[in-house]
């Protein structure tokens, strides 16, 4: 299979063969106006479900599974991680099981999930930081429960977020950061000695910084600033312009610089429905605005999710920090694959070919016309049949 475009990194037009699963040469051709760009395939830290699925569903199959990951071509993304939220002990260790299954019956699943994310139970009961999650089921960590909820997954979660605020959270920290799972702060009303003690404790990532949090907070010192500040931390950004303004986006990046931040969608399960209320399995009552914000039902201040891919995040990145594609490609797919420790595709011969084609209008997401996994074309917009 060959495949051509521009470069992601340097803008150079390329022809790109593929074999096996792997780039097998690269060759410089002349340049076209109708060249797509050409990146690895974006990865999605933190997908809640799609088309109407939620994962934190009592009743999700595999198959909805399957059908969950294979609509992931069609936005670039190769690889997710499949995001449950805070729940009951039942319904988690129903979805881990379901979704372990899922990878281990399917090879479709399992070549597009290299683990999973499971946001919550262990975060903040208060409104504003507690998000959409439900408050009858946050909870202070229980390490005994985490160990049952890693074994239902197979020992696929890969990042668990959690709040520190909570007695005893550094140890959880440090034993969870001993099984190799990646601890981010998120969904947190933790004071300053509270998120230092977390991050030497090992945790090394910011779920959705500058989301669940206060309507209102004191100026300095605040967790926003204590996690902004610390090199150590890694920051996930939702930049699908509901969920932060561009100037919070610009300062955030600049503050962490690109190096230090990757772009999530943080997709619910609602995602592409028309606006109206809707009854989800995992938070209840939810409602789509016209503007395709989906919020708490009865009122707009609390996000409940998104409903924009990561493609928003891409371009959305540029126009509100001015960096270049090289750098928003970082943020999307190498950063977000170094983190769950995955060998993170390059343009360059013997690389896992998993890349995706694209193109970047003036407005709106970046428009994906193929998606390459492991080789295969998954993904093809010029196929009207798909
Ligand atoms: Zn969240």
């Amino acid at each position: 299979m060959q495949v051509r475009g521009r470069r992601f990194d340097d803008g150079t037009s390329v022809s790109v063969a593929i074999g096996e699963g792997v780039i097998t040469d690269i060759t410089p051709v002349t340049g076209d106006a109708n060249d797509p760009w050409l990146a690895p395939g974006f990865v999605d830290l933190q997908v809640n479900g799609y088309g109407g699925q939620e994962f934190n569903d009592l009743d999700l199959t595999t198959d909805q599974v399957v059908r969950v990951s294979l609509a992931m071509d069609a936005d670039g993304v190769t690889s997710y991680l499949p995001t449950a939220t805070t729940h009951s002990f039942e319904m988690l260790s129903s979805t881990m099981k379901i979704l372990a299954a899922a990878c281990e019956e399917s090879p479709e699943v399992a070549r597009r999930v290299p683990g999973f994310h499971l946001e919550g139970p262990y975060i903040s009961k208060q409104d504003g930081p507690r998000g959409a999650h439900p408050l009858d089921h946050c909870r202070p960590p229980d390490w005994d429960e985490f160990q049952r909820l890693q074994e239902a997954a197979g020992g696929r979660i890969r990042i668990l977020t959690l709040s520190p605020e909570y007695d005893g959270s550094a140890e959880f920290i440090a034993k969870a950061v001993v099984k190799g799972v990646l601890v981010a702060i998120g969904h947190t009303a933790a004071n300053s000695d509270q998120i230092r003690a977390a991050v030497d404790a090992g945790a090394s990532m910011s779920t959705h910084l500058g989301n669940a949090a206060h309507g209102q907070i004191r100026r300095h010192p605040n967790y926003i600033w204590d996690q902004l500040a610390d090199d150590r931390l890694v920051a996930s950004l939702i930049v699908d312009g509901h969920h932060l303004p561009s100037s919070v986006v610009k300062s955030f990046v600049r503050g962490k610089t690109p190096e230090r931040c990757v772009l999530v969608s943080d997709l619910v399960g609602m995602a592409g429905m028309p606006p109206g209320q809707y009854t989800n399995t995992s938070i209840g009552s939810i409602e789509i605005l016209d503007d395709g914000k989906i919020v708490v039902a009865g009122q707009q201040q609390y996000l409940a999710g998104a409903g924009l891919p990561i493609t928003y995040g891409v371009a959305n990145i540029m126009r509100y920090t001015d960096c270049d594609l090289r750098t928003a490609i970082e943020m999307a797919s190498i950063r977000p694959a170094e983190l769950i420790r995955q060998t993170p595709t390059q343009l360059a011969v013997g690389s896992r070919a998993d890349f995706v084609a694209f193109d970047l209008p003036d407005t709106g997401p970046a428009t994906v016309r193929q998606t390459i996994n492991q080789g295969e074309l998954v993904f093809d917009a010029s196929d009207t049949t798909d």
